[in-house]
C-alpha cells in the first residue's frame, strides 16, 4: 500500500479553492424546510422565549413571513397551530375553519409555489396536550391507538382541502400513514405526499418547542407513543413499516443526537429522508453563543453539514432562514 511520503493528505487541504473542489457534502437551500407556529388573532408576533428568533405568528403575521421564506429560495414551511379552543378530542384539528386551514389558504393564496407541509397531530388541539384521544384502561388512562387514527384521517384530508401540498403526520400511532393515505385517496387527494414523522423519539430536546405550541401533556408523557431513544433497530423496523403504509418521505426527530440512525436509514431505504433539527438543538446553540462561548454562524453550518453528511436530503431547522441568506 503507498503510503507516507508518497501519500500526503495535507495536499488537498492547502488551499479553499481545492478544499472547494474535494468538499463531498454540499449545504444547499434545496435541502431546508422552515417550521412554523401560526396562532389566532391579528397583528401577533409572540417570541418564543426559549427560541430567539423564532415567533409565534397570526395568519396576517404568518404570511408576511411566508414571502419572506420564499424570497430566500426556501422551497417548504412546515406549519404547525396553536388553536383558539382545546378539547377531549382535539376538534379544532380538523375544523375546516380551524387555525392550521386558515393558514395554509391564505399561505397558499399569497405564495403559490412555496411547499407548504403541515404538521398531523392532535396533541396542540387536545386538552390533555397528548397525541391521541384518551380512553380508560385498567392502569388508568391511556391514548387509544384505532380510534386516533380516524381523526387523523379527518385532519389530513382537512388540510388537503385548504390546499396543503404534503402532510406530515407525527403522532408515532400505529397505521396512520396507512389510514391518512386511505382517506387521501377516497378524498381525491391522491397527488399528496405523505412525510411521516417515522422514528421519534421522546426526548427532552423537545422542551422549547412544547413551550412555543403549548402542547405539553397535562400528565404522564409521551413514551407510550413515542420511541425508545435507546432503540436503533427499532427506529429502522418503524421506518419500513411507514415505507410499507405508504410514506413518500421519512423522518428521523431529533436529528443532531441521532446521527447514527439517519446514516443506517440511508444505507437500508432508497427514499428521501428527512431530519427534524429540533427546538432544543436550536435552543442550545442560541443559548451558547449569547454566552458568547461558541461561534454561532460556524457551529449551524458545521451542524446542518453533519446532518446533511450521515444521510439525510432535507433538513427541518428553525435555521433555515438564516443559512439561506448565507446561501
Ligand atoms: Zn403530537
Amino acid at each position: 500500500m503507498v503510503t507516507f511520503p508518497i501519500v500526503r493528505m495535507r495536499r488537498l487541504r492547502r488551499n479553499e479553492t481545492i478544499r472547494r473542489m474535494v468538499r463531498e457534502t454540499t449545504l444547499t437551500v434545496n435541502d431546508l424546510i422552515y417550521p412554523m407556529f401560526v396562532v389566532p388573532g391579528e397583528k401577533q408576533r409572540q417570541e418564543v422565549p426559549s427560541m430567539p428568533g423564532v415567533f409565534r405568528l397570526s395568519v396576517d403575521e404568518l404570511v408576511r413571513e411566508a414571502e419572506e421564506v420564499a424570497r430566500c429560495q426556501i422551497p417548504a414551511v412546515l406549519l404547525f397551530g396553536i388553536p383558539e379552543r382545546k378539547d377531549a378530542v382535539g376538534s379544532e384539528a380538523y375544523d375546516e375553519n380551524g387555525i392550521i386551514q386558515r393558514a395554509v389558504r391564505a399561505i397558499k393564496q399569497a405564495v403559490p409555489e412555496l411547499c407548504v407541509i403541515t404538521d398531523v397531530c392532535l396533541c396542540e388541539y387536545t386538552s390533555h396536550g397528548h397525541c391521541g384521544i384518551l380512553r380508560e384502561s385498567p392502569n388508568g388512562l391511556e391514548v387509544d391507538n384505532d380510534a386516533t387514527l380516524e381523526l387523523l384521517a379527518k385532519t389530513a384530508v382537512s388540510h388537503a382541502a385548504a390546499g396543503a401540498d404534503m402532510v406530515a403526520p407525527s403522532d408515532m400511532m400505529d397505521g396512520r400513514v396507512k389510514a391518512i393515505r386511505e382517506a387521501l385517496d377516497a378524498h381525491g387527494f391522491s397527488f399528496v405526499p405523505i412525510m411521516s414523522y417515522a422514528a421519534k423519539m421522546a426526548s427532552a430536546f423537545y422542551g422549547p418547542f412544547r413551550e412555543a405550541a403549548e402542547s405539553a401533556p397535562q400528565f404522564g408523557d409521551r413514551r407510550g407513543y413515542q420511541m425508545d431513544f435507546a432503540n436503533k433497530r427499532e427506529a429502522l423496523r418503524e421506518i419500513a413499516l411507514d415505507l410499507e403504509e405508504g410514506a413518500d418521505i421519512v423522518m428521523v426527530k431529533p436529528a443532531l443526537a441521532y446521527l447514527d440512525i439517519i446514516a443506517a436509514a440511508r444505507e437500508q431505504f432508497n427514499v428521501p429522508i428527512a431530519a427534524y433539527n429540533v427546538s432544543g438543538e436550536y435552543a442550545m446553540v442560541k443559548a451558547a453563543a449569547r454566552m458568547g462561548w461558541l461561534d454561532e454562524d460556524r457551529i449551524v453550518w458545521e451542524i446542518l453539514t453533519a446532518i446533511k453528511r450521515a444521510g439525510a436530503d432535507l433538513i427541518i431547522t428553525y435555521f433555515a432562514k438564516e443559512i439561506a441568506q448565507r446561501l
